[in-house]
């Protein structure tokens, strides 16, 4: 577990309150606190846990905040450890809580499935993707989290966040999350990344419908990785690890760290046909494929697919449907010829 930073004071009316994440690596989101002449305003809430809530509210206090004085929360993207808490702090204060339109949508969705539909439709997904019949098996049906708290406003690329006296500016920032977006204030310089950009480890980029041909969450992640340095930001200040400058230098890391994994997926490629489990379990993993566990498997496997969609894009992988409704992917050309 990370060690968790002091509450600390950034200076321009800006506090960073660190939240812990129970039972999980990145070990705490980084709340920022922004004064306005309305009243506070959070970027993100923190994880939805007593022991987060506990944190959150103890450690406004120490900036002479109360919970019931928080104007809105601004969310970056719809993940738990970002939206989690934005609902007990509307309850506690009253106050709004605005995110992307394209991650509202996300939040609507997660509510909107029934009984077992969730599973069965994953379940489908697998089965395409060439997992096997123990690994289905092995498929939790474990109830998921409820969705966090339907936001009250919904964001669009652009535009300043109705916050008088601060100029809050909408960066659309979609590929971790359809509608994750990234705040630059204005008046300060700085720039509220969530996810988007972290100083250290990248964020998780996943596909998760495997073969949906309409989405392409790595090319619009590193499309919208490439507007960041014309920001000109002078400081990020992410949600985990820790505030950093070099933004363009870090922007450029991460898109070079996922053009050397496309190009290592388009080497896997070739004119034998291989299902997208076969090709996520040839790719290096942290702790290697054989020791994942299926549900983690299926996180490697959306973040390949997502992979593949990009290669696809760029005309150096083909899909075809083969026996069984398993897809099946191959290099468009042969090999020798694609460099
Ligand atoms: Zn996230
Ligand atoms: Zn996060």
């Amino acid at each position: 577990m990370r060690e968790m930073p002091p509450v600390e004071d950034l200076g321009s009316g800006m506090w960073s309150v660190p939240v812990p994440i129970p039972d999980n690596p990145l070990g705490y989101t980084l709340v920022y606190v922004l004064e306005s002449p309305s009243g506070p305003v959070l970027v993100d809430a923190g994880w939805e846990h007593e022991d987060s809530w506990q944190t959150l509210t103890s450690g406004l206090e120490k900036i002479g905040i109360s919970i019931s004085d928080i104007h809105g929360v601004v969310v970056t993207h719809f993940h738990a450890d970002h939206s989690g808490l934005a609902g007990r702090v509307r309850e506690a204060s009253g106050a709004w809580i605005a995110m992307h339109h394209a991650d509202i949508e996300m939040v609507r969705r997660m509510g909107s499935f029934v009984g077992t539909e969730r599973h069965d439709f994953e379940i489908g997904q697998l089965r395409r993707a060439g997992a096997s019949p123990a690994e289905l098996a092995d498929f939790p049906k474990a109830p998921r989290m409820d969705p966090p708290a339907l936001p009250d406003r919904a964001l669009s690329h652009g535009e300043l966040v109705d916050l008088p006296g601060r100029e809050l500016r909408v960066v659309w920032t979609p590929g971790h999350s359809p509608g994750h977006i990234c705040l630059y204030l204005e008046d300060s310089g700085h720039l509220f990344t969530g996810d988007h950009v972290l100083p250290r480890i990248t964020p998780h980029i996943g596909l998760y419908s495997f073969d949906d041909e309409d989405s392409d969450p790595l090319g619009t992640f590193l499309d919208s990785l490439e507007q960041i340095p014309k920001i000109k930001a002078a400081e990020a200040l992410p949600a985990h690890e820790r505030r950093f400058t070099g933004i363009a230098e870090r922007t450029a890391a991460i898109i070079e760290h996922h053009e050397a994994k496309l190009e290592r997926l388009a080497d896997l490629l070739t004119t034998r046909p291989a299902t997208l489990w076969e090709l996520s379990s040839a790719m290096p993993w942290r702790h290697g494929w054989e020791s994942l566990p299926i549900a983690a498997r299926r996180m490697a496997a959306a973040e390949t697919a997502a992979h593949l969609r990009t290669l696809e894009r760029r005309g150096l992988a083909t899909r075809r449907l083969g026996a069984g409704g398993v897809v099946q992917w191959t290099a468009s050309r042969p090999s020798a010829d694609t460099r």
